[in-house]
């Protein structure tokens, strides 16, 4: 993240008792922040938890704690989802029936139909009844990170 958005969330700091008043030792709390938090988002939620849990400031070494802490719950979060295994994208297929003389017909169809199509021997074949894999964004936290 950069130095100005690190600095920016640090002044949300200034509520809790003892923010202190030498630049240099602000300088110090913003450095951790810039560090530590991979973005934006990451270091708000940092603060936030922070402003929540604490009635002084913290030390650059809570800053870094808590940035940790928050970011393992990140990752956590992102492998729970059974649908996209935290990558954020979900496989579906068409099945595509060609009709004579007319366009394909095509159909969504989900992770079961599939396979039991695949076990009836359907395939991917120009001309014939085929299934073709696509991708969307899953509906999860994960997806709208994308
Ligand atoms: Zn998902």
């Amino acid at each position: 993240m950069t130095r100005s958005a690190a600095r920016q969330q640090c002044q949300r700091l200034k509520c809790l008792q003892f923010f202190p008043s030498e630049p240099a030792a602000i300088k110090e709390l913003v450095g951790v922040l810039e560090k530590t938090c991979s973005d934006t988002d990451h270091a708000r939620e940092v603060v936030a938890s922070l402003i929540e849990t604490m009635t002084v400031c913290p030390t650059p070494a809570e800053i870094r704690r808590v940035a940790r802490e928050r970011q393992r719950q990140q990752v956590t979060a992102r492998e729970r989802c059974p649908i996209c295994h935290g990558t954020g994208f979900e496989l579906y297929w068409y099945l595509v029936t060609p009709r004579p003389g007319k366009d394909s017909h095509w159909e969504i169809v989900d992770e079961e139909q599939a396979a039991a199509l695949r076990a009836k021997g359907v395939g991917y074949e120009v001309g014939k009844q085929s299934l073709v894999e696509a991708v969307r964004q899953c509906s999860c936290r994960n997806g709208k990170a994308n």
